[in-house]
């Protein structure tokens, strides 16, 4: 059965709201004399992340935050990157601090996620922020799956009662969307690498939400009629194209509402990323 032309959902629209607002704020602080400060971290200069690192400078620049990066050599050495952490930890200039990952193989990933003061973890990836989130008491919630219910609840699609199907567990993405999903009153099914036989499970989804990282995985035809479909995924494939992990063009046949890629989930991501700093900037005023 085909559908009519599904709604697609716009990250960017929900997303220049956020910047904008976050904007305003930044700018009647620094009317007051009060700059916002967000340190990135970036260890080595794998492109991609170079690339992601430049785009989360420029854009808080743009919004008026004092945004600096701070370049780390590939080699470094596990407890200087902490001993780096620790100083930005103390700074009051810098209000947000953020890791770019992946690390490099020798430096324990999550040990240094530790080590950032829970009350400038703009990423909401320390597990003091995870565990309030965990408990529905959120105070840094993670930028993607943030940014998703912000598509959501922009759009008005409706929440209460639905069955939320979300494929991907990570602590990045996954888990916080469940989360997140549970508190809106969806009742959720988590799938992984270890479900066995995901088409049945996603056959009974109202709303699917797909973190994976495999091109096209999600097919039309694994879809209920009129789901709502959200594609986090992020995929560059062999010829430079970006693609997500639904296949759009079959999954548009079948879906009410989808996310394009690019366009829709990544946009939000930088967004909340700047008034998660915001927002760290606000209480630590408050003291
Ligand atoms: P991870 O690799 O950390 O997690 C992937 C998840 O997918 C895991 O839980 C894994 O299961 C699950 N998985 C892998 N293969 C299958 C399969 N065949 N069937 C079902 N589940 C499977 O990725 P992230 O969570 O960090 O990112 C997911 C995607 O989202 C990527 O494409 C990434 O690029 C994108 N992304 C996009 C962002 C944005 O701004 N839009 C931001 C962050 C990520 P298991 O736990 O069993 O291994």
């Amino acid at each position: 059965m085909t559908n009519s032309t599904p709604l697609l959902l716009s990250g960017k629209e929900v997303a220049k709201s956020i910047l904008m607002r976050t904007r305003k704020q930044v700018h009647d602080a620094l009317d007051q004399g009060q700059e916002v400060g967000l340190c990135v971290l970036q260890v080595g200069e794998c492109e991609a992340s170079s690339i992601y690192v430049a785009r989360k400078e420029s854009r808080a620049q743009r919004l008026g935050f004092v945004s600096t990066t701070l370049k780390l050599s590939t080699d470094i050495s596990e407890e200087s990157l902490i001993e780096q952490l620790h100083r930005l930890n103390t700074n009051p200039f810098i209000h947000g601090i953020l890791v770019q990952l992946p690390l490099p193989s020798h430096i324990d990933e999550q040990r240094v996620l530790d080590t950032i003061d829970p009350s400038k973890d703009v990423d909401g990836f320390h597990p003091i922020n995870s565990g309030l989130l965990s408990q529905g008491r959120p105070n840094f919630v993670p930028c993607t799956p943030k940014g998703v219910i912000g598509i959501l609840n922009h759009y008005q699609i409706p929440l209460s009662g639905q069955h939320a199907v979300v494929i991907g567990r990570s602590n990045i993405v996954g888990r916080p969307m469940a989360q997140l999903l549970e508190q809106q009153n969806c009742t959720v099914t988590v799938c992984h690498s270890r479900t066995s036989d995901l088409k049945s499970h996603l056959l009974t989804a109202d709303i699917v939400v797909a973190a994976v990282g495999i091109p096209n995985m999600v097919r039309g035809e694994w879809l209920k009629q009129g789901v709502v479909v959200i594609d986090v995924g992020i995929n560059r494939l062999d010829d430079g194209s970006i693609c997500g992990d639904v296949d759009f063009e079959s999954a548009s046949k079948i879906a009410s509402a989808i996310t394009p890629v690019p366009g829709g989930v990544g946009p939000t991501t930088i967004a909340n990323l700047m008034e998660n700093t915001w927002m760290a900037f606000q209480r630590s005023s408050k003291g």
